[in-house]
């Protein structure tokens, strides 16, 4: 059965769980709000996890901060839309709307493999497990 800790949805919307970095054999990241000596440079000098607004902001995600969207996560969201067919923006809504534990019951629907029922990978085309292609 596919599982999605709550901890792995990001506070720019991402969801750890579908990166290829969290799901590599070798040294995985453990996601963005685990404090961890695995995580690469760049994910821990990431600018919207060290953005003091969003250590002001009580929901700890973007959609609490005043400044939501700021040029920033607009300009990652640009990015994953055009790459990856997938809206950090639209996630943040989703979870401001309607709830975590409903974002992750639909992100498990949304990236279930339809071949082998695993869990798709967001930054590659093909499932990790069955090679199916999907994107
Ligand atoms: S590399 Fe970044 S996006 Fe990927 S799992 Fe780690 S913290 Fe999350
Ligand atoms: S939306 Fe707000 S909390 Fe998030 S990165 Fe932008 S300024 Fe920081
Ligand atoms: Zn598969």
């Amino acid at each position: 059965m596919i599982t999605i800790s709550p901890k792995l949805i990001a506070p720019c919307g991402m969801n750890c769980r579908l990166c290829h970095a969290f799901t590599r054999e070798r040294k995985p990241c453990p996601g963005c709000r685990v404090d961890d000596c695995l995580k690469s440079k760049s994910c821990t000098e990431c600018k919207i996890k060290n953005c003091e607004k969003l250590a002001d902001c009580k929901a700890k995600y973007c959609f609490g901060c005043d400044s939501f969207p700021c040029d920033r996560l607009k300009h990652l969201d640009k990015r994953y839309r055009a790459k990856y067919g997938m809206s950090m923006i639209d996630n943040l809504e989703s979870i401001r709307k309607l709830g975590l534990k409903h974002f992750i019951r639909a992100e498990k629907e949304r990236w279930v493999c339809p071949k082998c029922g695993k869990m798709l990978c967001v930054h590659k085309p093909q499932c990790l497990y069955c090679q199916h292609t999907w994107h």
